[in-house]
């Protein structure tokens, strides 16, 4: 129906229709194309940790091992992969309702206070296992903004998350806030492995990994700065990041002081 419409581009007044038309047929194909992209790094995703439960499962059940210390460390990976398939899970699920914006945002005053304690929450004792330095730069006054306490809790939580993890031990992860214009910064500051230039672009596309190995290794999923994008656009903000690979990286969130949901 839509090719039915084109008009000729030089025509008169038509031609502004056929191009907007043009564009609705390329953004659904795009959109197609990024959905059967995303179905196929789903299924792989979900693949890969089953069929090594499958392995270890079936290997036990045939023949098990006369070796009690091996049982238990088949078990352990069983039991490591089916966490790392839950945790998969529910990160997709977290994504899809973003995405479709089916959480409905509680929008209310939030302190950077408040999502530090919650994150420290969370990442603290990794932080602390791995002898991280976990340091907060939080003036005292900043003025009230406004937002999803849960979500952007987890946006930090993320930030944090990956900063504790791709920073070797001994390393420092920093946290500072500072007034930008009328926007609130938010720094995330790690002395870690950074990332190289070319990957830079695409950490924010869901399950892209710079190693995809390592990251496995480290008990990534590939989803979660892709939620931290989507979070923040749906706050109205943006994302910004630098890295030196061997030195560190610093994600840089701004977030508008006075949300669009609050005017
Ligand atoms: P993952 O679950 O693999 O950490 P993310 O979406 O959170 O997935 O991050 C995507 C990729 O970006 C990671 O696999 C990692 O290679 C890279 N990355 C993210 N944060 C950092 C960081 N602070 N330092 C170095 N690399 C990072």
């Amino acid at each position: 129906i839509f090719y039915l419409h084109v008009a000729p581009l030089h025509g008169s007044g038509q031609g502004g229709g056929a191009v907007v038309i043009m564009r609705d047929i390329t953004e659904r194909r795009n959109m197609e194309q990024m959905r059967s992209e995303f179905v196929a790094n789903v299924s792989h995703e979900l693949r890969t940790p089953l069929t090594s439960i499958r392995g270890f499962v079936e290997t036990l059940l045939e023949s098990g091992t006369d070796d009690p210390e091996m049982n238990k460390h088949f078990l352990e990976i069983i039991a490591d992969e089916t966490r790392r398939l839950s945790n998969l899970v529910e990160e997709l699920l977290n994504l899809s309702k973003i995405e479709e914006r089916r959480v409905v945002h509680r929008w209310r005053q939030v302190t950077i206070g408040e999502l530090m304690d919650r994150a420290l929450a969370v990442c603290g004792e990794r932080a602390e296992a791995k002898q991280i330095a976990v340091k907060a730069n939080i003036p005292a006054r900043l003025p009230p903004f406004y937002g999803d306490p849960d979500m952007l809790a987890q946006v930090l939580i993320n930030l944090m998350d990956n900063a504790i993890k791709y920073t070797p031990a001994g390393g420092s992860v920093t946290v500072s806030t500072s007034l930008y214009g009328d926007e609130l910064r938010l720094d995330v500051v790690d002395t870690g492995a950074g990332i190289a230039a070319e990957s830079l672009p695409r950490i924010f596309e869901r399950f892209y990994r710079v190693e995809k190995a390592r990251s496995r290794e480290w008990g990534g999923t590939g989803l979660g700065l892709a939620i931290v994008k989507h979070i923040i656009k749906g706050h109205g903000g943006r994302i910004e990041v630098k890295s030196a690979v061997g030195k560190g990286t610093t994600f840089s969130v701004f977030l508008p002081m006075d949300s669009p949901e609050n005017s």
